[in-house]
């Protein structure tokens, strides 16, 4: 692909860098640098007028919203409680896949009298339960949701779930199924009108990608 207007794709280190990374290489974008060995937070790419930022997985919307960032790749979990105002969602990448789960103790109950909910995904979390009609007091927490039912903190918590081995790890099991999680991109929506020959040719590359990365699955 040619680019012959500027593009900023907002990404986080770790597994969604990783995952993204064959994708952009099939619509011929390949970073300069490693995030992991670089401390640069924009990335070079072969392309001069394509960049890479470096972000915290909960900000890539806000950066693509702002326009600070064209084009980005979010959690669907992200993009829930962000709440994806000024952005599409055109294309599940179907990477960093995991599954949004309740949680808690063996045998905890799944309703009743002003159950506490420990979360970073208040407002998934809030959806979940109001859509059976439990009422719950959602306790907002940034990380380590396992501690809270161990210290009493919680009587349930949501979370990710991958193997569940971090679950089992903390004497805790999956209790009931809230939704699927993928990574999506993001488009910003003037990015979206202003360099839309650009943005959706690589919309095109991209999901090239993910339908031949689909096939070895
Ligand atoms: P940080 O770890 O820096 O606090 P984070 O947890 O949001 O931030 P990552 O762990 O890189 O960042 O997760 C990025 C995205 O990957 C999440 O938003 C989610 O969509 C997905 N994800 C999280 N945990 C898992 C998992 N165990 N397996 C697969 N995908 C996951
Ligand atoms: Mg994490």
């Amino acid at each position: 692909m040619n680019f012959d207007i500027p593009i900023t794709i907002a990404l986080s280190k770790g597994r969604i860098f990783k995952q993204t990374l064959p994708l952009l290489s099939y619509a011929g974008i390949e970073p300069l640098d490693d995030p992991d060995s670089s401390r640069k937070l924009i990335l070079d790419t072969n392309h001069s007028q394509v960049k890479l930022l470096i972000i915290r997985a909960t900000d890539v919307p806000t950066y693509v919203q702002w326009g600070a960032a064209d084009l980005g790749v979010a959690g669907k979990d992200v993009l829930i409680e962000h709440g994806g105002e000024g952005l599409y969602e055109p294309l599940d990448l179907g990477i960093a896949r995991c599954r949004m789960m309740v949680a808690g103790a063996a045998g905890a109950k799944l309703s009743g009298d002003r159950l506490r909910i420990a979360t970073k995904y208040v407002n998934a979390a809030r959806n979940h339960f109001a859509s059976k009609g439990q009422q719950v007091e959602i306790i907002k927490l940034y990380g380590s949701m396992e501690l809270a039912p161990l210290v009493g903190l919680s009587d349930l918590i949501v979370d990710l779930v991958e193997s569940g081995n971090t679950l089992k790890a903390n004497g805790l099991v999956p209790l009931e199924h809230i939704q699927h999680i993928s990574s999506r991109l993001v488009v910003n929506k003037a990015s979206w009108k202003m360099k839309h020959d650009t943005v959706i040719k690589l919309l095109g590359a991209i999901r090239q990608a993910v339908t031949a990365n689909s096939k070895f699955e």
